[in-house]
């Protein structure tokens, strides 16, 4: 079997070779950027393994053996899945090899936020030493967490924020009210969770049905001392009216971890806020969590060929 990485982004591919380490596997790595450059190696491929490279229709339709795609990531937004489907290719993705680590970085910006570390952090260093900088700082005991979707992530964030005292509602219209109560949360619709939440934390995929999900109408229901979490993806928010929100004193601030479009742009206005936390689409990061990714990933391949 010819099997191809047709483009990563780590030192090496020891993890992914040291899986599919077997007589009857050609274990090959490229580095492919265009549609053109995937068909030129994958055209007698076997099996691929995807980062971004696109993995279009055109692609598919060059593609003589292949049985299976699988992607590095919980999206597979560069394979054209419905072609795949047609073709009899399985595509698979790794939905939950960082659910630790999202949930983990969402308490980060969460406890970050409200306790205005990075905003003193950046005073500190300037040489000036004064808690009146980072006024006003509410106690989290007794605030209330509104989660927007109640998926793998959020549902760990739900058990790590118990602890802190935080009252948890949920909007997820797929999930049933009966699972959201046993976990300790309750289920709101998207109206009231803006207008009772002290932290909007947003955790749906983007799809046609989410992009966009929390814009103007949503901002202007929102409390004023309120802050908006995003660790899900930057499209799920409208940025002008984030940025509207922020400038016009609707909302407190914002902690982000995902943008419409990243990386993000050197005069983006968010940049200068000095109540907005930015980090680079780190979220999923962990170095316990990159080696289950490319495991998982190449376990997809094998599940198919070896089986
Ligand atoms: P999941 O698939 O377990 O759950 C998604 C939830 O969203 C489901 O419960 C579903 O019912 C709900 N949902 C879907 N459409 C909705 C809608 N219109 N309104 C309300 N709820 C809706 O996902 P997860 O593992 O919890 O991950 C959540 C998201 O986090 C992922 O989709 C991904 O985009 C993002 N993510 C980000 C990073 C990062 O590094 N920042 C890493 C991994 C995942």
């Amino acid at each position: 079997w010819r099997v191809v990485v047709t483009d990563w982004e780590y030192e090496d591919l020891r993890y992914e070779q040291e899986v599919l380490h077997h007589d009857s596997i050609e274990f090959i790595a490229a580095q492919c950027r265009t549609e053109e450059e995937v068909i030129a190696v994958c055209r007698d491929a076997d099996a691929l393994i995807n980062q971004y490279a696109p993995i279009s229709a055109k692609v598919i339709a060059a593609l003589d053996n292949c049985k299976v795609i699988t992607r590095y990531g919980v999206g597979v937004d560069t394979i054209d899945t419905e072609a795949a489907t047609e073709k009899g290719i399985c595509v698979a993705n790794v939905p939950d090899y960082c659910k630790d680590e999202v949930a983990d970085h969402a308490l980060a910006l969460i406890l970050g936020w409200t306790r205005k570390v990075a905003l003193a952090n950046q005073y500190v260093k300037n040489g000036v030493w004064d808690f009146k900088v980072a006024k006003p700082i509410y106690r989290l005991r007794g605030r209330i967490l509104g989660l927007v979707g109640f998926g793998m992530i959020p549902q760990g964030l739900n058990e790590k924020v118990k602890p802190l005292g935080l009252e948890v509602i949920v909007y997820d219209p797929y999930v049933p009210e009966e699972t959201i109560r046993r976990k300790g949360a309750e289920s709101v619709t998207l109206d009231e969770l803006c207008k009772r939440a002290d932290i909007v934390s947003v955790h749906v995929p983007l799809t046609k049905s989410t992009a966009g999900m929390i814009g103007r109408d949503q901002f202007g229901q929102m409390k004023q001392e309120a802050v908006l979490i995003n660790t899900s993806r930057g499209p799920v928010v409208d940025e002008d009216a984030l940025v509207e929100a922020l400038s016009g004193g609707l909302i407190a601030g914002a902690a982000l971890d995902v943008l419409e479009k990243e990386p993000i742009r050197p005069d983006h206005p968010l940049l200068s806020m000095d109540h907005v936390i930015l980090t680079p689409h780190v979220a999923w990061y962990s170095e316990e969590s990159a080696a289950e990714l490319r495991i998982k990933a190449a376990m997809g391949v094998a599940d198919v060929l070896l089986r």
